[in-house]
Parts: C-alpha cells; structure tokens; sequence
C-alpha cells in the first residue's frame, strides 16, 4: 500500500498536507483550521471573521504568567453549539409541521464547571433551556443558578425523600421541576412527601427500553439496565399514581440509551418504541406533554463520518429530524397531541469549546551515533549486525528490492537477539550489548528511510516505526485531563497547535507526569480507525512545542482525579472579537499543592512544621547550616502556594 503524503519532502510540505495528516477540516467542524501562518485557528462559527490565533494566544496567556497545562474555553463556539442545536429542532419542527416546540435542557453531570454552566444558562435562555440534574448536589446549582421561569428543570436521579421535598418546593419558587420516576420505590415516596407538604410535584417516569443498542454504554437500555421502570413496572405506577389522584401530574416520558450513539439506527427504534409508550400513556389517561428523549447525541471525534466508536453516521440536523419524525408519526397515528421534545445532550454541547494545552518538556530516544572506534575487535554477532546495515545502505541507493530488504530486516532481528541471549548468558559485555542495539537501531533507521521516501507501508516492515517511535514528555497527567482516554480508551483529536508548515518528521507517543505506566497517549484518530503513533516535529531549542486536546470539553473535568496529586489545571474562557482580538471573560486558577494536600486531610502549615523541627534538629546536629535551612524553607513554602505541574 502507497501512502501520498509520506513522498512529500521537507521543503514542499504544505498547511495542505499537515491538514490532510491531521484530518482537521474533517473533524475540526467550522471551528478550528490552520491558518496561514502555519498555527491553529479558531473560528467563533463559520465563515466568520472572528477569528482567532491559537499559538499567539497562549503565549498572551504566558504572559500573563498562566502557565500550561491550561484548558481555554471558548465562549463563542460553546453559544454556536446551544445554538445550533436548537435550530437544528425549530427547522425540523416547520419541516414536518409539528406542532409544539422544542426545548433542550443540559445535563449538568457532563461538567459541573460554574463558568460553564453560567454561560449554558446564559446563552441558552432565549431558547428557555434548561438543566437536567441526577443528585440532590446538581438540583441544587440547578435551584440557584436557573434563572429563566419557562425552562425545565429535569430532576433524575436516584431520589430520597430529601430530594423529591426541595423538587416540589422549588416548583413554588417559581421553577419548573419534573420528578423522573426512575425506580418503583420513588412512586411511594413521592406519594408521601406530597401528602406530607399538601403539594404535589410535576411527574416523569424514565422507561427502559428494548430496543438494541450498540458500543460502549449499550448496557444502559434493555430490560436489565440500571434505570428506568419496565413496562410492568410502569402499569403499577399508573395504577398508584391514580389512586392518589397524582396521575394528572404525569406529563413527562423519558428515556435514555447512553452516551456517544454513533448509529442512527440505534435512535431511530429507540426513539419508536419510546413514541409509543408515550402515546399509551396519554391514551391511559395521564396528560403528557413532554417527551424528553435523553442524551446520546454524539460527536464526530475523528470526522469519518462513520458510525465507529469515534464518529457519528449522522450530523445534528439528521439526528433533530428524526426525534421529530418519529414522535410526531406515532402521535399523529394515535391522535394524541404533539408534547414538548426535550433533550438532554450533554456532550455534544460542551465537546467543542474547550481545548487542552500542554507543552512538550523533551523526548526520549535520541539519534543514536556509532563510534568506530567501538568497531574495533568485535564479535561475529557484530559484524554480522554490520554488514547487515551495509547491505542497507547499499541497497537504498539500488532499485528498490522490497523482498531484500525484508530479509535484511529479519536478518538484523535476528542478530540482536543472539547478542541479547550473549549478554544473558554471560558471553557477550554490556558495551557489546549497547552496540549491537545502536546497530539494530541503525538498520531500522535506514529502512525507515527507504520506505518513507518510496511510501510503502508493509505488514513484515510494521515494527520499524515503532521501534524508532521517540516517546514525547507532555506537561500534564492524563488522569486528571482526559481521563477517558485511560477509562474507556476514547481518542480525540491531538495536535500540535503550531508549526504546520514544517512537515512533522517523528513517529511519537506521549508519556504524561504521573508514575504510572498507564499515563500515556498511544491512541490517535485514523479516519474511522486508530492509529498508535503520532507524527510530530523535532523539538527546537529555548522553543517551547505545545500540543492541544481537542473536543474535550464533556465529561473529562468531572471524571478528572487527583492521580500523584496532579491538580486542577488554569481556565481560561475568551470571547473571540473582530480581527483576531480576544477578551479574557473568565480565569479559574490551578490548584496549588497546598489545593490538593487539603483533598487528602494533609494541611500545609503542619507539613512545614514537621519539616522545620527535623531541620533544627539537622541544625544542632551541625549537617545543615541556619543558611542552608532557611533556603529550604523557603523553596517548600513557595512550592505550597504553586502549580502541580512542572514550569518551564
Ligand atoms: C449522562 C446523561 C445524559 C447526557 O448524555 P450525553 O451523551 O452527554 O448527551 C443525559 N441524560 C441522562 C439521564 C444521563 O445520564
């Protein structure tokens, strides 16, 4: 197989190709491309000329003396995404004459962020958006926070009967919660705080389906999920509901088949079977008027427009057609009035806007030099290593003999482990060792070169990249910023945010701060795939290299931890002006250490207490001067107030 870019020399590598290596027109939607200046932009919404510079910005924020790991929100693209979807319904709403409206509402588990969730309730108010909440926690940012009179206020969750209190007094206040039944034992406690408050809630009842559903959450639907009532269940409740003359509260169906559907199949019968349940429940007698068909709307991570884990098979407008559609079939068939449709995406509002930063603090796997001189007196093994790497050399410059250099490759595998067997069993030194690697190393490094200039991508070859592939130190713990990609294997789009018009010449992984071995990233977007090395450019002296984490906006912050106490990265959220200005609208500044001791019962003047008596102690003992004491201190006390991460 012939790869087209790797023929592509340094000098006539263009933003084109770096664009075609890093799929960013596929997956960067209209919000993100390289400008022509070889560095990311960011775009507010499209065809806009709000445009911003990436790699000026976070030296701008650098000079603000806020450092990377650093996540930069974008306000714009996160009003753009609330906005999008929303018209994505209102246009398939006259599209198929439905008539009543849509209105979505965020679920706040997704990320709990307060800037964030103020800006979603700010922005999303002309469209009386509002909050889905699954504890008592989250109903309570949802009870202040809320602000607009007309949107919901969707209360899941497990429910105890402190919840399902503050859910109908807050309908008092003047807000508009709906209790989602999601468990038999709820309708009895809902029963009793009504009777017990002479107040009665709105009422929803969360069903399981049966429809299939596929990928990673497809637990979460069928007659074993871990929520919703079962269609037995969901006659029981009726029958209670109505003995306690609550049924004319049951307004609202919901139901929800997990996060990231990437097959729209998987929607469409979910979205039928839920359609129908709706419309038996209203021809039971309950008044619906809401049906709230959960989350799931996913995203195009690597932009193949497929239906793998990654992708999506379909695009926002498909997905709002087809709720609308369905519902609105099953009604009419029915005669039961149109409802209300909610949503409750989560992570296709939030994905865009935000982008992880994090610098390169060096790379492993220098190019290794032979020295002749080590050539001097050697085994066989080496020798024979050696004239396999000549063997190489020469037949680069020949006419291209695949079948050869195969050979030749299996030839110097072999050697290497011969010399390896050598060491083990006491016959050949350390320094022999060492250079029958460097050898191996070289042989590889040549066949690289070959197939790279002849663009050949061969199963027997495969190794090679990986055994040249330089591991690149990143400046961030993956446990605490993109903990799914260790949880669940996710991949989102990683790339350098600068320096696309060079062409990116190694094969990498990243390496992250934590000591543990799982703290890599060796997963990358491949168009419907993954690929397990990463393309990037040689590290420049004093030059700082960032790379950027993109669509990372859902769930990450949330699922976040404290993993060798790694801490809270900066925030910063910009508004995006005309002519590549910005305003900083928000700074969250990272935990200090003192900020993640505290998490684990740790308090910092105790710590530096106990430090200062063993230094007095050193002190009588004559091992540490008064100077040489009051040094450390000092570096411990500052180090306290400062960031978890390494700075540069
Ligand atoms: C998690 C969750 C959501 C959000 O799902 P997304 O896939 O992020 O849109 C919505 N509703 C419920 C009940 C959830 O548990």
């Amino acid at each position: 197989m012939k790869n087209p870019q790797s023929k592509k020399t340094t000098k006539n590598w263009t933003i084109k190709d770096s664009n075609d290596y890093y799929n960013i027109d596929k997956w960067g939607h209209k919000y993100f491309c390289i400008n022509d200046q070889g560095n990311i932009s960011v775009a507010s919404a499209e065809n806009s000329n709000k445009k911003i510079d990436l790699y000026q910005l976070i030296q701008e924020i650098k000079s603000r003396k806020v450092n990377p790991p650093l996540i930069i929100r974008f306000n714009d693209i996160l009003k753009d995404r609330i906005k999008d979807l929303n018209n994505s319904f209102e246009k398939a709403i006259t599209t198929y004459s439905y008539k009543n409206v849509y209105q979505g509402v965020f679920p706040i588990k997704c990320n709990q962020q307060k800037n964030l969730v103020e800006k979603i309730i700010k922005y999303g108010s002309e469209w009386n958006f509002g909050l889905e909440v699954g504890s008592k926690s989250e109903l309570i940012i949802g009870l202040s926070n809320l602000k607009n009179e007309n949107s919901l206020l969707i209360c899941n969750g497990y429910k105890d009967n402190n919840y399902i209190e503050m859910a109908i007094l807050a309908r008092k206040l003047g807000k508009k919660p709906i209790i989602v039944i999601e468990q038999r034992e709820e309708v009895k406690r809902i029963i009793e705080v009504a009777k017990k408050l002479g107040s009665t809630p709105l009422i929803g009842i969360r069903s399981k389906l049966s429809s299939k559903s596929i990928g990673r959450w497809s637990k979460s639907v069928g007659e074993k999920s871990k929520f919703g009532l079962s269609a037995p269940e969901i006659m029981l409740t009726i029958q209670d509901l109505k003995k306690v003359d609550l049924l004319k509260e049951l307004k609202l169906l919901h139901f929800h088949i997990g996060s990231q559907i990437s097959d729209i199949k998987i929607i469409k019968d979910a979205l039928q079977e839920a359609s129908q349940i709706f419309v038996e429940l209203a021809k039971l007698g309950a008044p619906m008027e809401f049906l709230d068909v959960g989350g799931g709307l996913g995203i195009d991570y690597d932009g193949s427009k497929t239906s793998s884990d990654n992708s999506t098979n379909y695009s926002l407008q498909n997905y709002a057609n087809d709720v609308v559609a369905t519902i609105k079939d099953s009604c009419d068939q029915n005669n039961v009035k149109h409802p209300v449709i909610i949503t409750e995406s989560g992570r296709s509002i939030t994905s865009h806007c935000s982008v992880l930063i994090f610098n390169i603090l060096g790379k492993s796997n220098e190019n290794y030099k032979i020295d002749v001189s080590e050539l001097i007196e050697s085994s066989l093994i080496i020798k024979n290593l050696i004239e396999t790497l000549n063997q190489l050399k020469l037949s680069s410059e020949k006419d291209l003999d695949l079948a050869k250099i195969i050979e030749l490759w299996n030839d110097a595998k072999k050697f290497k482990e011969d010399s390896f067997n050598g060491f083990r069993l006491g016959f050949a030194s350390l320094q022999e060792r060492a250079l029958a690697e460097k050898i191996h190393w070289a042989c590889a490094k040549e066949i690289a070169n070959i197939i790279e200039i002849e663009g050949i991508e061969h199963s027997d070859l495969k190794d090679i990249n990986k055994i040249l592939a330089s591991t690149y130190y990143a400046n961030f713990s993956i446990f605490q910023s993109t903990p799914d990609t260790w949880a669940i294997n996710q991949v989102f789009p990683i790339i350098p945010i600068h320096r696309h018009k060079e062409k990116p010449l190694i094969n990498a992984t990243f390496a992250d701060l934590t000591c543990d071995s799982d703290g890599k990233l060796n997963s990358f977007i491949n168009n419907g795939n993954i690929k397990t090395l990463l393309k990037l450019h040689e590290l420049i002296d004093n030059q700082e290299y960032y790379i950027g984490i993109f669509l990372a906006g859902a769930y990450q912050e949330a699922l976040g931890n404290l993993h060798n106490l790694f801490g809270n990265t900066n925030i910063i959220h910009i508004d995006i002006n005309q002519n590549n200005s910005y305003k900083i609208s928000d700074m969250i500044k990272e935990d200090s250490k003192t900020d993640v001791l505290k998490v684990f019962d740790y308090k910092s003047d105790d710590l530096v207490e106990m430090i200062r008596l063993k230094i007095e102690s050193a002190i009588s003992n004559g091992t540490l001067t008064i100077e040489e004491s009051q040094k450390l201190l000092a570096q411990i006390e500052t180090s306290l107030r400062n960031s978890t991460y390494l700075s540069s």
